[in-house]
C-alpha cells in the first residue's frame, strides 16, 4: 500500500473526546493489514539508521512503536501512566489544558548512553513527548529523533518541542 492509501485510513471524529475536538481515530489504519504494514515499514525507513532503543508511550505508541523496534532490530521500552510498571521506576508531569498528567519508565529500562527513538501516533501539543524525553535524559540516554504517524500542526508541537531542544521531528503526515 503506498503512502496516500494508508493515510485515507485514518478516520476523523468530531467531538472526542470533547465537544469542539476533531480526534484522528487511527483504527483503522491498524485493523487493515496492508495499511499497518504500510505505515509501520515508512516509520522505519524514515528514521535514523543507528537507534540501539524505540520508547513508546501507553497506550497508541506501543502500537506503533514495538513493530518499528522489531524493523530496526532493536528492544522496545513502555512509557506508562503511573503504577503500571512493576519495578523501580522515575516518573515526570506535565501540563494538559485542565490539569497534569505523569509517565513513569523502569529506571533500569535504558543503559546509559543508548541512543533513542520515540515513536508515537500523534503530535498534538508535544507535552507527552516532552516529558519522554525528559525521561530518556534522567537515564542519561540520548534522544536522536521522535517520529510519528500524523502532527496536528495548529497545535503547534513541533515548535514547543524545538523550544525543548527537540529538534529531529519525523512526522508522516
Ligand atoms: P500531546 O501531548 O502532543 O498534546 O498529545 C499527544 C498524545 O495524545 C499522543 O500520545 C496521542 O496518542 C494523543 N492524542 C492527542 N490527540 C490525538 C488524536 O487526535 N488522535 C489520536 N489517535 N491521539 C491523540
Amino acid at each position: 500500500m503506498n503512502n496516500q492509501a494508508w493515510i485515507d485510513l485514518i478516520r476523523d471524529i468530531p467531538d472526542f473526546p470533547t465537544p469542539g475536538v476533531v480526534f484522528k481515530d487511527i483504527t483503522p489504519l491498524i485493523g487493515s493489514p496492508g495499511g499497518f504494514a504500510a505505515v509501520v515499514h515508512d516509520l522505519a525507513t524514515k528514521v535514523p539508521a543507528d537507534i540501539d532503543v524505540v520508547v513508546g508511550m501507553e497506550a497508541r505508541g506501543f502500537i506503533f512503536g514495538a513493530p518499528v523496534a522489531l524493523s530496526l532490530g532493536t528492544g522496545f521500552v513502555p512509557v506508562r501512566k503511573p503504577g503500571k510498571l512493576p519495578g523501580e521506576v522515575i516518573t515526570t508531569e506535565y501540563e494538559l489544558e485542565y490539569g497534569t498528567n505523569s509517565l513513569s519508565v523502569h529506571r533500569d529500562a535504558i543503559p546509559d548512553g543508548s541512543r533513542v527513538l520515540i515513536v508515537d501516533d500523534v503530535l498534538a501539543t508535544g507535552g507527552t513527548i516532552a516529558a519522554t524525553a525528559r525521561l530518556i535524559k534522567e537515564l542519561g540516554a540520548t534522544l536522536v529523533a521522535v517520529a510519528v504517524v500524523l502532527e496536528l500542526d495548529f497545535l503547534k508541537g513541533r515548535q514547543f518541542l524545538s523550544e525543548q531542544g527537540i529538534e529531529d521531528v519525523i512526522a508522516l503526515t
